[in-house]
């Protein structure tokens, strides 16, 4: 290996790595803000046998206990438009890159405002929120593979995006570092209304033609006023995902169960959502250790100060009990476990 100028942080505390604020520690940590740094962490790597996991802004993993291995956040920064297009680093806030590019008046992000971590890691579960995914805007991606150090490039059917899914929760999970992504907006707005919540809210501010800043910012009112904070509050954000259902078994629960919400995807299938299932199965407020589910949304395991890796597990195991016996449906956690 050549002149290492990097920092490996040893035995490094991931506490404030990760919004549920495990206390939980990696073998090594280090951060790379460009393609010769993450050379450079893949040939320290290789020289140790280091696993590396890829680290955004730790808003959707789940840690199982300590990593014994190399944690790489990855640092890249810069925004660059092109007309209609973005290249961005995978280390820009997600958010920032939504409010410049409403600066420039330039939409297709609006509904995604205020959702947590880096734009790199917007891909890895194909973010979505209020009736917008990222694959509607989304081009190409650049990444390294941590194996081989090999620059690839992925074109959006080659991510495979799905609901919350895409290539890198399966095949290539853990495989690749993305360093940045492309993404084609429009001058041309084209408001998503389709959530009910959101209609409600611009009626609430009496908009009756919003602009997509009126959406972003009903978008953050909203998100604001429903989930907690992690930087108040430790969490990860929804922790499960809405199970999609065939009509058949929508039509099996209904028997027992004739009030379940749901809503039709474009697939056909029918989309409950999580949080009701474990409200009515009587688990908003169960904690376990410092563990709870959030008062506030179902939806949400809330970490109220010292809870442990274990203790978030077992209360995950507890929710995912109680909804299978009382509904016979098997939840499917959303964020990546370690
Ligand atoms: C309060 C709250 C609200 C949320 N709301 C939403 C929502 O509305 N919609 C939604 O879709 N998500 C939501 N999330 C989940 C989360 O914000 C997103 O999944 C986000 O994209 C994660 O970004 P991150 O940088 O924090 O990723 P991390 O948590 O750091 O990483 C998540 C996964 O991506 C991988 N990864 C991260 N960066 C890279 C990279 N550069 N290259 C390769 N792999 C990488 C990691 O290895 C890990 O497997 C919410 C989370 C919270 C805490």
């Amino acid at each position: 290996m050549g002149i290492i100028n990097l920092l490996f942080h040893e035995n490094f505390s991931l506490a404030t790595h990760n919004t549920l604020g495990l206390d939980i520690r990696a073998r090594y940590f280090c951060s790379a803000e460009n393609l010769q740094d993450l050379s450079e962490v893949l040939a320290f790597a290789r020289d140790g046998k280091l696993e590396i996991l890829v680290l955004g802004g730790g808003s959707n993993v789940v840690f199982s206990g300590d990593f014994d291995g190399l944690v790489l956040r990855i640092d890249f920064q810069g925004m660059e438009f092109d007309d209609q297009k973005v290249v961005v680093g995978a280390g820009v806030n997600w958010h920032r890159l939504v409010q410049h590019s409403l600066e420039r008046e330039l939409f297709g992000l609006e509904n995604l405002s205020l959702i947590p971590g880096l734009a790199g890691a917007a891909p890895i579960q194909n973010i979505g929120a209020y009736g917008q995914e990222l694959d509607g805007v989304f081009v190409a991606l650049a990444a390294t593979d941590l194996s081989t150090g090999e620059e690839l490039v992925l074109t959006r059917s080659d991510c495979h995006f799905g609901y919350r899914n895409s290539i890198f929760k399966g095949e290539l999970k853990d495989r690749v570092a993305i360093t940045q992504i492309t993404l084609q907006l429009s001058s041309d707005f084209l408001p998503i209304l389709e959530y009910q919540e959101l209609v409600n809210e611009l009626e609430r501010r009496k908009i009756d033609l919003p602009t997509a800043l009126d959406i972003s910012d009903a978008v953050v009112a909203i998100r604001k006023h429903k989930l907690p904070d992690p930087s108040v509050v430790g969490n990860a954000g929804s922790f499960y995902k809405n199970p999609e259902l065939s009509s058949q078994t929508l039509a099996n629960l209904r028997h027992s169960c004739p009030n379940v919400p749901s809503h039709k995807t474009e697939q056909g299938l029918h989309k409950v959502p999580a949080a009701w299932l474990i409200e009515q199965a009587g688990m908003k407020g169960e904690s376990v250790g410092d563990a709870l589910v959030s008062t506030q949304h179902a939806l949400v395991i809330v970490n109220k100060g010292n809870a442990r890796c274990h203790d978030v597990l077992a209360l995950a195991a507890k929710i995912e009990q109680q909804v299978q016996s009382q509904f016979g449906v098997l939840l499917e956690m959303e964020p990546v476990l370690y």
